[in-house]
């Protein structure tokens, strides 16, 4: 028998929609129809648009243009000019035109005298610091985890210190600058056992796990199929059941990295095929299944890791804004399989097609 559930709005802080840039992979209208139809109250979405998202004036066309949906956005802005990494962005003026955060998501900014300014000035602010924590030096060209896939089809391993070396140094600048850091789809046991100590020692420190990053492991991979490539790799089976049990434990939150790419750019295989998958619209199914279902997660902490948490990285203007969401309702109990082909989002770069499961978004209301 179906069950529904009504919670406060599922809020996923990191989507990309290719809007400028990418208009026929997504656009802020259709992320937006993905996000409602996905059970999603809000969503927080990446500069790495093109150009990047660093100006208030392009902050205010995104909020401009998602005026109207029942999805609220909040946008993104860059840390660093151009997510270049060598200039801040101007993250006064960035606040005042209401930026969510600060991210140069897809990029790690690498220069610890920049990233400390940074750092520094965000504290001003009372802003958080989101970052994509992969040292493009240890990574080296990497695209997957070490694993028998990898060495099968001659792919370049990416070490798990490319990521925990990343969330270390920034975690030394936060304890330095006070600044709230937050470490984006983090994959790697080592890196979730610092963040889990990082808050034990009381730093104003989180961190997301994605859907994609909890459901699967570079050791069932044995197609070359780039819908299961992504930045970061996904982990092995001691990542993934490490990531579970900080999510159980209240130290992970979720958050989607729904990634649309044309299906020109996932065709060719794993080594040159685009990183990310989309996420909107199977968020909700599957972090049921793997934390309620298999893990045994209290229905009331799964919601809140999906809507609690995440309202605690958005900047102060905007948590006000928060409170009046729309409400998140789904239903449990119908036994229902992933239709791609039945997804408002533009893209179907996703795994999980026939894929079933038993929790479904119902609205956003
Ligand atoms: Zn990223």
């Amino acid at each position: 028998m179906a069950t529904t559930l009504e919670f406060p709005g599922f809020l996923d802080v990191h989507v990309h929609f290719r809007d400028p840039g990418v208009p026929e992979a997504e656009t802020t209208l259709s992320g937006l129809a993905a996000a409602s139809k996905g059970g999603f109250a809000a969503v927080v979405t990446m500069p790495n648009t093109s150009p990047a998202c660093d100006s208030p004036d392009a902050l205010r066309r995104q909020i401009e243009l998602s005026v109207g949906s029942v999805t609220r956005l909040f946008p993104s802005a860059c840390i660093t000019k151009g997510r270049l990494g060598r200039e801040v962005a101007d993250l006064e003026s960035l606040a005042e035109a209401g930026a969510a955060f600060f991210t140069d998501d897809g990029s790690y900014v690498s220069d610890p005298k920049v990233m400390e300014s940074a750092m520094a000035r965000s504290a001003e602010l009372g802003m958080c610091i989101c970052q994509h924590a992969v040292d493009p030096l240890i990574q080296a060209g990497g695209v997957v985890r070490e694993c028998s896939f990898a060495k099968r089809f001659g792919l370049k391993v990416i070490p798990a210190a490319a990521e925990y070396e990343a969330i270390r140094r920034d975690l030394s600048l936060c304890r330095e600058t006070g600044c709230r850091l937050h470490i984006q789809h983090i994959s790697t046991a080592e890196g979730v056992e610092l963040v889990r100590s990082a808050q034990r020692e009381g730093l104003p420190v989180s961190a997301e796990a994605t859907p994609h990053h909890l459901l699967l492991s570079c050791d069932e991979l044995t197609v070359d199929d780039a819908n299961f490539k992504m930045a970061p790799p996904l982990g092995n089976a001691e990542d993934r059941a490490e990531l579970r049990r900080a999510v159980k434990d209240g130290v992970l939150m979720f958050a989607t990295d729904h990634a649309p790419h044309p299906a020109a750019t996932k065709s060719h295989g794993f080594a040159s095929g685009a990183n990310g998958i989309i996420g909107l619209e199977t968020a909700i199914p599957i972090t049921y299944a793997v934390m309620v279902e298999q893990e045994g997660m209290r229905v009331e902490d799964w919601a809140k890791a999906w809507w609690d948490m995440p309202r605690g990285l958005l900047a102060p203007g905007l948590r006000n804004a928060a409170l009046g969401l729309a409400s998140t309702v789904v239903e449990v109990g119908v036994r229902r399989a992933v239709s791609v082909a039945d997804f408002v989002s533009l893209s179907r770069n996703c795994p999980y097609d026939g894929m079933e499961f038993e929790c479904w978004p119902r609205e956003v209301r």
